[in-house]
């Protein structure tokens, strides 16, 4: 293999060597099995093709200082990927599946971890879908769980350095009594064209409002929102926010510096009273956000000075990039070594 040019990955695929695979018929889950196939051969008529049958998750694992390969907050990850699974009727995956499948695909492609250092890391993709034929809208009876995993760099080209969001109302991400709440690939189809038009216009990505009212902020494109003021970390709270694993530890972070969290409905007039805020989530930790234009009225938020991130956000930031390095102590058990 060609020596990877690790400063310099972006956030997106990668070829590895080996992916995991595991097949749910007859009402249970098969042997795990290894690949070294990056395809996937599946019924025309699989569920997940026609009648969005999906769920994904998206976690990491880190090159630490002292050599060893910490996986951060993994039980959450599989946690939440059932409760994908039971909001559109697929198969659960058990905890021990899960488990192996994830250490299996991090050990089988440990050179693709990126060196301590680097600011990258190994993307972790947990795939579940129905791959039973159905024509009528029914769950399939068959299911495909699947790990791959490649290195990767931050998720807005940016980095830490803060970024420009605009507030969109002629689209919605997810419907109020939706599946907002559920990592599902129909939301994020859902977003596909107002992300695409507000990358076009130059912001790196929307801000969806409750779908409800249009009062309240929702999420920060595929990541969670939260904004500082003073001493407290407010983030929004509704049924159609995605619950961020990145978000949560970053309110138990704040906690820890002595802040006030709070977790309620942030009307969109409050974003004038907010000193920092940003977008978080896995694949960026935090994004910090410069400025929100609303692209109805034009008006525009700004909190940043000298294009700088805030100073509580890169201190939360640090923070937890200091765990997930082991450069920090696991206090809150997040961390599982890689032996
Ligand atoms: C995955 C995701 C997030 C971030 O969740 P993390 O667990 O922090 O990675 C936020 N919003 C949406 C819509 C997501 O799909």
């Amino acid at each position: 293999m060609n020596q990877i040019d690790w400063k310099n990955l972006p956030f997106g695929y990668f070829k590895t060597d080996y992916n995991v695979r595991c097949y749910y018929h007859d009402g249970q889950w098969g042997e795990l099995e290894i690949s070294s196939s990056e395809l996937i051969s599946m019924h025309m008529a699989a569920t997940c093709l026609h009648y969005g049958q999906e769920a994904f998750e998206g976690l990491k694992a880190f090159r630490g200082k002292d050599g060893k390969i910490r996986i951060f907050r993994m039980d959450e990850n599989w946690k939440r990927m059932n409760n994908s699974a039971r909001g559109i009727m697929m198969a659960e995956v058990p905890w021990e599946l899960f488990h192996k499948a994830v250490l299996t695909v991090v050990k089988l492609n440990e050179k693709y971890i990126p060196p301590y250092g680097e600011g990258a890391s190994l993307y972790i993709r947990p795939l579940l879908i129905g791959t039973g034929p159905q024509v009528g809208v029914k769950p399939a009876e068959e299911y495909m769980f699947l790990v791959f995993a490649g290195p990767v760099g931050p998720y807005f080209k940016e980095g830490f350095n803060p970024v420009k969001m605009e507030i969109v109302r002629d689209y919605h991400r997810a419907a109020p009594k939706g599946t907002g709440h559920i990592k599902v690939g129909g939301n994020y189809a859902a977003s596909l064209v107002p992300a695409h038009r507000a990358h076009q216009d130059g912001y790196a990505s929307v801000l969806f409002l409750d779908a409800a009212e249009e009062k309240y902020i929702d999420e920060a494109g595929p990541a969670n929102f939260f904004g500082i003021k003073g001493n407290t970390y407010v983030t929004p709270s509704s049924r159609s926010i995605l619950p961020s694993i990145t978000n949560k530890s970053l309110q138990e972070l704040a906690k820890e510096i002595g802040m006030k969290v709070e977790v309620r409905p942030v009307p969109v007039e409050e974003l004038a009273e907010f000193d920092e805020v940003g977008a978080c989530g896995t694949a960026a930790v935090i994004s910090p956000i410069c400025s929100i234009i609303d692209r109805d009225t034009t008006h525009g938020y700004h909190y940043c000075k000298e294009s700088k991130a805030g100073e509580i956000s890169t201190r939360l930031y640090k923070k937890l990039r200091a765990i997930q390095e082991g450069e920090e102590p696991d206090k809150y058990g997040w961390i599982t070594i890689v032996e």
